[in-house]
């Protein structure tokens, strides 16, 4: 074994490495960008290196192999995981790759001639046909629908489905054009459309004395934008023969490239078709983020296998040694907005509690309290692993640990993970990869709340924590207690909280701390209470408590709970925030849907813009969004230029149309005397510095 290994790679996966060299004895380094100085990853290592350039510096990863000592580079994934030129090069510096011959990774790079190996191996792939053949006649042999795919591809990129022959020259035209630009290769293949479809891969590993075993399957058919966010093993749709026989396949297409390594053999499966024929689709050359759920029903570390396959030793088990027990279940935390078109999100995490002793609950996580999440990376955050013996409780398990994770300050997918989980062809095991897309409505709706809204109790939680925290500036002066007294009948102070398009008209009287008056929408006034933990505050409306998590971000207020979280700003703020969120139209503030770069600005200040028309495109992770004109109107402003960053949410331009309409309070009462300290939220009925009645 090596007694040095440098991990080129950040976040939740180089963690993950890190703990398993530590587990062996193995002493690790880290190296990092200068935005990850401070990042978890630099500090669990033993030692880190700054690389000036960035994870994709070839010779800066080499030259920090080589400082420290390293005998071996572990590539996690992404990055330089699948270069065939970073692995050339450590070799030629006799730097050990912990990865496959390049060779291999060549070999299976290129989907047509993947293909070609495999299936002159014997393992069944997609009936169709590839250039420099003629893609129509193909078609036509096989039968619509057809997919149309760049040879290079990846990431779903440059896919599309053709129903007709009619409809083939122009797919075959844009997949091309998106093939060029995208990967530098404009080749194409065809496939049929398998109906239905479940995504399936097998875990293999190959040592480098001939012996190659598979660690049985994972299944993968919750994706959205054709990625995965949700993965489990074993599969609920085989049955041992069929698990057999695809293991058998993907040992064969390992063998087939002269793997050697952990690699994994994606296939796509038939489920609407009897048998579940599955069909070779890839294969990764690299450790996949999905490998935790085979490492908790087999009781295998991958990692290890890895390094011992790199270091010369012969595979530690074989194949009739590999036992699968119970199921385990993965799920993506993702910075993203699902109700957004799952684009990439940001912030600060201003909170942060993981799930951390929960039986049979994994949490490989990247993530640490004030971190900041851009657009230069991925932006998985962590993934949650929960193993049981049978599938229903480690999907019971997986849900419980989701709630039991709050991140404020960041908005993420957790709430729609569990209202994925929740759903019942999913818990039923009936999966595809269109699931998510067909389900998609009743998914986010689940996922804002019962009802497919704020819950009730949430509003008046903000309404009473930005109530609370207004009378605690207020200090011990009993004039500026907003405790609602006066000469008369004490008052109501009216809050108007907004988050994300909703927002609620909240009533409170008297003082949440020693109990108080909360009244939502036309409800009826409940008594109430607010009692702080640290940063958690319980709140308890007519007898029912719940615990919230709490931060303050500037006028926002961000309350977690059961893994939903909701950032909250009162009236005045929201109003503009609600008003100019992506394509809202109101004051013309056209703002950035997501933190990335400016790619491309396709309007002048002046110009006449008509409602809908692109103003400009936003690029983050290499997803392009559109920000369209929210009304008719004339650019007025132009806040950026092209190969600008933008944060999420920062104005990109102000297209004015007509004179601003402002919406008045719908609510009368009256206000309450309070002094308003210059940076606190502003109770919608009192307006900053004019003072009350
Ligand atoms: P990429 O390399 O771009 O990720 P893949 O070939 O791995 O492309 O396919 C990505 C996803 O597209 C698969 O997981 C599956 O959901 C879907 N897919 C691929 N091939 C087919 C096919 N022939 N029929 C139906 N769906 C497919």
């Amino acid at each position: 074994m090596f007694d040095t290994v440098l991990v080129a790679n950040r976040g939740e996966i180089a963690l993950r490495v890190i703990r398993t060299l530590r587990r062996l004895g193995v002493r690790s380094v880290a190296v990092h960008s200068d935005a990850d100085a401070g990042a978890p990853h630099v500090r669990a290592a033993d030692a880190a290196v700054r690389l000036p350039s960035g994870y994709l510096a070839v010779e800066e990863v080499l030259a920090a192999a080589k400082l420290t000592g390293a005998q071996a580079v572990h590539p996690g994934y992404g990055f330089l995981a699948e270069s065939t030129a970073f692995a050339r090069r450590c070799a030629e510096e006799g730097v050990v790759f912990v990865g496959p011959p390049a060779e291999a990774v060549e070999a299976m790079g290129d989907k047509i001639r993947a293909k070609a190996t495999v299936a002159a191996a014997g393992v069944p792939v997609v009936p169709g046909g590839a250039e420099p053949g003629d893609l129509l006649e193909a078609a036509l042999r096989i039968g619509f629908p057809v997919l149309v795919k760049p040879s290079a591809g990846g990431g779903g990129k440059g896919m599309l489905v053709v129903r007709s022959a009619g409809e083939l020259p122009r797919a075959i035209e844009s997949a091309r054009r998106t093939a060029a630009a995208a990967f530098g290769d404009a080749t194409l293949l065809v496939e049929r459309y398998i109906a239905g479809p479940r995504h399936i891969e097998i875990q293999v590993l190959a040592d480098a004395h001939g012996n190659v075993i598979h660690l049985g399957e994972r299944e993968c058919s919750l994706q959205r934008r054709h990625q995965k966010i949700v993965e489990e093993a074993p599969s609920p749709l085989l049955d041992e023969e069929t698990r057999r026989r695809m293991g058998e396949d993907a040992v064969r297409a390992a063998r087939s490239v002269g793997y050697v390594g952990a690699g994994t053999v994606e296939f796509i499966v038939a489920g609407d078709e009897p048998g579940h024929p599955a069909y070779f689709i890839e294969m990764n050359t690299r450790l996949q983020v999905e490998h935790p759920v085979t490492e908790l029903v087999t009781g295998l570390d991958l990692v290890e296998l890895q390094l011992r396959v790199a270091a010369g030793e012969p595979l530690p088990l074989a194949q009739d040694e590999v036992a699968l027990r119970g199921h385990a279940v993965e799920a993506r935390v993702y910075a993203e907005d699902p109700a957004r078109d799952f684009l990439p999100t940001g912030g600060r995490v201003l909170t942060l509690a993981e799930p951390g002793d929960q039986p049979h609950v994994r949490v490989d996580s990247g993530l640490g309290a004030g971190m900041a999440v851009g657009s230069d990376y991925d932006p998985m955050l962590s993934k949650i692993i929960a193993w049981a013996p049978d599938r229903e409780q480690a999907l019971r398990r997986l849900d419980s640990a989701l709630g039991a994770t709050t991140v404020l300050g960041v908005t993420t997918n957790i709430a729609f993970l569990r209202a994925l989980l929740a759903d019942p062809d999913v818990a039923a095991g009936r999966l595809s990869t269109g699931l998510i897309d067909q389900r998609l409505d009743s998914l986010l709706a689940a996922a804002r709340g019962p009802g497919g809204a704020v819950p009730a109790e949430v509003w008046a939680a903000a309404a009473l924590v930005l109530h609370d925290r207004l009378a605690g500036r207020a200090g011990d002066d009993p004039w500026e207690v907003p405790d609602g007294w006066r000469v008369g009948e004490p008052a109501w102070t009216t809050w108007l909280p907004a988050t994300r398009g909703e927002r609620a008209v909240v009533k409170v009287r008297g003082l949440p701390a020693r109990g108080c008056e909360v009244a939502v929408g036309d409800a009826p006034a409940m008594p109430a209470r607010l009692a702080w933990d640290g940063d958690d505050v319980q709140v308890t409306v007519d007898g029912l408590t719940y615990r919230y998590a709490c931060a303050f971000d500037g006028g926002a207020v961000w309350l977690g709970r059961d893994g939903r979280s909701w950032s909250i700003i009162p009236h005045e703020a929201g109003e503009r925030g609600a008003r100019a969120g992506a394509g809202g139209a109101g004051d013309g503030v056209v703002r950035s849907p997501m933190p990335g770069t400016v790619l491309l600005v396709k309007v002048v200040p002046g110009e006449q813009v008509t409602e809908g028309q692109p103003l400009l495109i936003v690029e983050a992770m290499k997803m392009e969004h559109t920000v369209t004109a929210p009304a008719d109107g004339v650019v007025a402003e132009l806040a950026v230029r092209a190969g600008q960053p933008v944060d999420m949410d920062a104005v990109l331009a102000v297209v004015r149309s007509e004179p601003m309409d402002i919406p008045t309070p719908a609510d009368t009462s009256a206000p309450v005397d309070i002094p308003v300290p210059a940076d606190a939220p502003v109770p919608a009925d009192t307006p900053a510095g004019e003072g009350g009645s």
